[in-house]
């Protein structure tokens, strides 16, 4: 933990001097009155027009201090939140720069600490911005890195190109899925996930209250005239179920869902091989879903092996071929980059496998300690790569990507990623998921069903999101469902001005 002393700003910026801070230094506490403090830091922030801040970082124990600053440019009269969120870049900005200097490590994304980069873009697009005016912006105030900006230009303007009417979707919605199960939990992972072994009551009480959902769904897309553009089946991994629970599922679905035959896109994760045989694939296929995902993580055993997968590499390939032998076309595969004991070398043999396979997507994910994961509570047993090589991975992995013709399209970034990198979807162009942008690009709601499922309303014109998360555990699921589906369709009235669905 660092000891950050912290004079001369306002304690309302606290929090933003933390999240800088902790760029650099795993945990961070921030504070104006720390005796034993391992750095201090003095501001000066001039609150004007412009906006004038200057730090100085000293470190008492070295003797030595760097010093950095920062001016920026106020409109004339600019007050409120949004004259704060100026200063608050500024302050950002200045102690940036002096803890680059001091620890030598280069931020990639600049100041910018949200998971959404490329919302950013768009957002000064639709202001009426060119691209080299908000590529400008882009460097000039977040210190982004040109690469990194050159990456989110290029998913825009995909993003735009496969989805013309992606700033219009919000008269349509998509759904998610959520469906809670995995053979096994891995090392890394915080998403609703439980081992499905040994829970077959549960499992079918779970799926009894998922189709309740659904059809209650559906009667709201009917009442309201609301078309689906995108399904997305996610979870834990929708295929832990059996093929015939996944049959009425999917048989719920059509006759609940209007138009769910018709709709731009049908996901279904796979992501562990070892939930996959030729019944599902086969069910998959007649379902004419039209992308799946079977995630490697790495073609190291070892590794494997470390994270708790619990699947082999042969089963990754032998799955992945008998997908491609029944003919489902568009598959996704995910990489992780800096898993344990993996650096440049075994992602470059990483990538030579998916050389051989060429999946129509690709997912290259950048490790990231999340809270609460089995990898983060045990952290000193992995040894993962240093930032300088996480960089390199990343590096490697656009300009193969690039090589191979895929495109990147969504990108999405996380708290404690690796060498604060990202995570970047890769396909050949045309199949590009079209959910993976919608979710990423906040652009239309999204209705969760089942465990762990997030509702995402954004009522049409307005931008603004309300959040409703259905339970995570699949017997809170069980015990509460009913009260959530009624909750949650209460508020889609709401959002969209329309007559009551008490009752449900
Ligand atoms: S397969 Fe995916 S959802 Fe399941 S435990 Fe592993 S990372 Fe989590």
């Amino acid at each position: 933990m660092k000891q950050l002393r912290v004079t001369g700003v306002d304690p309302s910026f606290y929090r933003d001097i933390e999240l800088i801070a902790s760029l650099f230094f795993s945990k961070v506490n921030v504070s104006e009155n720390q005796e034993t403090a391992d750095l201090w830091l003095h501001f000066s922030v001039e609150e004007g027009h412009p906006i004038r801040v200057s730090v100085t970082l000293s470190d008492p124990g070295r003797d030595q201090a760097w010093h950095g600053s920062h001016v920026r440019e106020a409109e004339a009269g600019e007050t409120g939140k949004a004259y704060r969120k100026r200063v608050k870049q500024a302050i950002s900005h200045a102690l940036l720069q002096v803890l680059e200097e001091a620890t030598g490590i280069r931020q990639p994304w600049g100041i910018l600490t949200g998971v959404r980069p490329t919302k950013l873009l768009h957002m000064m697009l639709q202001k009426g911005y060119t691209m080299d005016e908000a590529a400008a912006i882009l460097r000039k105030d977040y210190l982004l890195e040109p690469e990194k900006i050159a990456i989110l230009q290029e998913i825009v303007h995909r993003q735009t190109t496969v989805l013309p009417d992606l700033y219009e979707l919000d008269r349509e919605v998509s759904l998610y899925v959520g469906i809670p199960f995995c053979p096994t939990k891995c090392a890394y992972c915080t998403f609703p996930a439980y081992a499905i072994q040994g829970r077959n009551g549960s499992v079918e009480e779970f799926l009894s209250g998922l189709h309740e959902e659904v059809e209650a769904v559906g009667d709201w897309l009917k009442r309201n005239q609301l078309p689906v553009t995108t399904i997305y089946f996610g979870g834990g991994t929708p295929t832990s179920i059996t093929a015939n629970q996944m049959d009425e599922l999917f048989r719920k679905m059509k006759a609940s869902i209007p138009g769910f035959e018709e709709v731009r896109e049908l996901t279904v994760e796979a992501g562990r091989p070892d939930t996959l045989n030729e019944e599902k694939l086969d069910l998959l296929k007649r379902w004419k879903v039209d992308r799946i995902s079977i995630n490697p993580q790495s073609f190291e055993e070892n590794t494997l092996k470390l994270i708790g997968r619990h699947h082999t590499v042969k089963e990754t390939l032998e799955k992945y071929q008998l997908a491609r032998e029944m003919g489902l076309h568009n598959i996704n595969m995910d990489l992780i980059i800096g898993l344990p004991g993996e650096g440049v070398e075994e992602f470059r043999q990483n990538l030579a496998v998916m050389q051989e396979l060429r999946p129509e997507s690709l997912t290259v994910h950048t490790l990231s300690f999340k809270r609460g994961s089995i990898m983060t509570r045990n952290k000193e047993k992995y040894k993962v790569a240093e930032w300088r090589e996480v960089a390199e991975m990343v590096r490697l992995a656009r300009e193969w990507t690039r090589e191979q013709g895929y495109v990147p399209y969504y990108l999405y970034r996380q708290k404690n990623i690796l060498g604060n990198q990202e995570n970047v979807g890769y396909a050949f162009p045309g199949e590009e998921s079209l959910y993976n942008i919608i979710i990423m690009e906040e652009r239309q709601t999204i209705i969760g069903l089942g465990c762990g499922a997030v509702s995402k309303i954004i009522p049409p014109g307005t931008g603004k999101i309300q959040r409703w998360p259905n339970p995570k555990e699949p017997q809170a699921y069980i015990d509460t469902y009913l009260r959530h589906i009624h909750e949650k369709l209460a508020a889609l009235d709401e959002a969209y001005g329309v007559g009551t669905s008490a009752g449900v």
